[in-house]
């Protein structure tokens, strides 16, 4: 059977997606329905569930994936971004593979919705 991750997926090149960035550990693409002129989604290649299920051995590859949003956005002319990790359904997260959403190319306002 087929790995069920959608994001897991993508990883694997089994759903198209519209790579920005790749390497051992770290992935990353824009999102198919961008809430932002420029909004990409940074994740780690490790299927972990969430920010949640973040344990200490993941610790590098999340900072990894911080500095690679930021530094993806900078290259795409986004000085100042908005980095987010929905944790859980209630805060709006829908795929349950951690992911950075980074967006940027407009103001923002807050809080969010
Ligand atoms: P969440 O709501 O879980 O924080 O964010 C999930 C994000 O993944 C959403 O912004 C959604 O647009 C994006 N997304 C869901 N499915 C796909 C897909 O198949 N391809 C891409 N590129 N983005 C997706
Ligand atoms: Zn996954």
């Amino acid at each position: 059977m087929s790995n069920p991750c959608i994001f897991c997926r993508i990883i694997n090149g089994e759903i198209p997606a519209k790579k920005l960035y790749e390497d051992d550990e770290v992935f990353a693409f824009w999102d198919l329905s961008p809430q932002a002129p420029k909004h990409f989604l940074v994740i780690p290649k490790k299927h972990l569930s969430g920010p949640g299920a973040v344990s200490v051995e993941d610790e590098a590859v999340i900072g990894k994936v911080v500095r690679i949003g930021a530094e993806l956005a900078r290259e795409h002319g986004v000085e100042q971004c908005r980095l987010v990790m929905n944790n859980g359904a209630e805060a709006g997260q829908t795929v349950f593979h951690l992911h950075l959403h980074v967006l940027g190319g407009r103001p923002m306002s807050w809080p969010p919705g």
